[in-house]
């Protein structure tokens, strides 16, 4: 994909930012958020127009009636507007409206039928096409939709990181698993990948750290929703930031990235990151149920400590330890201070042993 051209020719130098709100819902909402947007310093303007809801009942967007709203927002505050399709008759509407760009939903991009089709209709035209991530961390299916747009014809093509979705409780609505996009970009080094840290975070207060998070790991941009009112919002209320928000935290991003090199060991660096980030991530799981088996132990009189259970375990991981070809003997010491915490967490131990004294 030597040829994959920019987004639009007046991009500009990397990060690329989007923002907008998760949903256009009325006129003046779409305007105001537009207006926001403009005076962040932001070029490229998103609104949903068709949402995808995982359940029925829920606000599916105010449909072809919306678009107009989206084209006065370009006109007005000179933005390019995009907004997600998911079939060949959004495409012919959106084509029809003169919208500069389109999304493809996580939900879309997981259906490979459905990707065909988007990209049939598409076939021939040169806007901007945005590809979210499938909802399951699966790169084939990711690549997959892209090549089938490439396939067609399409050279404006970006991909977007959104995350992915998990049984496991989590912090997060979607888990980032950094190692899927990373992955995504040893893959396709010249296609541009942005994250969205509104849809992964799926809280306010993670979208900050998320985006500093995807700046420092490399990535090209980043998409991020932006509300005039978040608590009043149709969608996704919970993450989406206002535009005096949106300003402070594009004005407050550090970027330290050194220019985008192809070598290999920043790629190698960036692999270590996101494994090092998923261990946190696992070890804060594992935290919570050892908090979780401290209160049952504790509803039922039984004793935290049960040392055949703890025998038990460092046997087994010591034995994974050697299949894995790792250390047994690093694994025992992790393991130990991983169990003492563990211990410490389900006694609710507030003194931290491990803290510096
Ligand atoms: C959105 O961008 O509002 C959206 C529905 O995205 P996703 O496909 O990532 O859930
Ligand atoms: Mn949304």
């Amino acid at each position: 994909m030597k040829d994959i051209k920019p987004l639009f020719s007046d991009c500009g130098a990397a990060p690329l930012y989007i923002a907008g709100p998760c949903s256009a819902e009325s006129r003046e909402q779409t305007l105001t958020a537009a207006c926001g947007v403009r005076d962040a310093g932001i070029g490229i303007f998103r609104a949903g127009v068709w949402k995808p809801r995982t359940r029925p009942g829920s606000f599916e967007g105010v449909g072809r009636e919306a678009l107009p709203w989206l084209v006065e927002a370009k006109n007005l505050y000179g933005l390019h507007v995009i907004t997600e399709v998911a079939t060949p008759e959004h495409i012919e509407q959106v084509l029809d409206a003169g919208i500069d760009g389109v999304w493809i939903g996580a939900r879309t991009t997981t259906n490979p039928f459905a990707m065909q089709e988007i990209a049939e209709a598409l076939r021939g035209t040169d806007i901007a096409i945005l590809v979210k991530n499938p909802v399951s961390p699966d790169v084939d299916l990711w690549s997959g939709a892209i090549e089938r747009l490439y396939n067609s014809g399409a050279r404006r093509i970006a991909a977007v990181h959104r995350g992915f979705t998990t049984y496991d409780t989590s912090a997060y609505r979607n888990t980032p698993h950094w190692s899927v996009p990373i992955e995504l970009h040893r893959r396709l080094p010249e296609l541009a990948i942005l994250s969205d840290p509104s849809h992964i975070g799926g809280r306010r207060s993670l979208v900050a750290p998320l985006a500093q998070e995807a700046l420092d790991l490399g990535f090209d941009g980043l998409m991020i929703e932006c509300h005039p009112t978040p608590a009043t919002a149709l969608s996704d209320a919970a993450q989406q930031i206002t535009p005096n928000e949106l300003r402070t935290l594009r004005e407050s991003l550090i970027l330290r990235r050194t220019p985008v090199t192809q070598d290999a060991l920043r790629d190698f660096r960036l692999h270590i990151d996101s494994l090092d980030s998923r261990l946190m991530e696992l070890l804060a799981e594992r935290m919570n149920v050892a908090r979780d088996i401290g209160a049952y132990k504790r509803e039922h009189s039984m004793a935290v400590v049960q040392r055949e259970r703890f025998n038990e375990l460092l046997l087994a991981a010591e034995q994974r330890a050697e299949s894995l070809g790792v250390s047994k003997r690093f694994i025992h010491r992790i393991f130990s201070a991983i169990h003492e915490e563990s211990v410490r967490q389900q006694l609710d131990i507030t003194d931290d042993p491990f803290a510096e004294k």
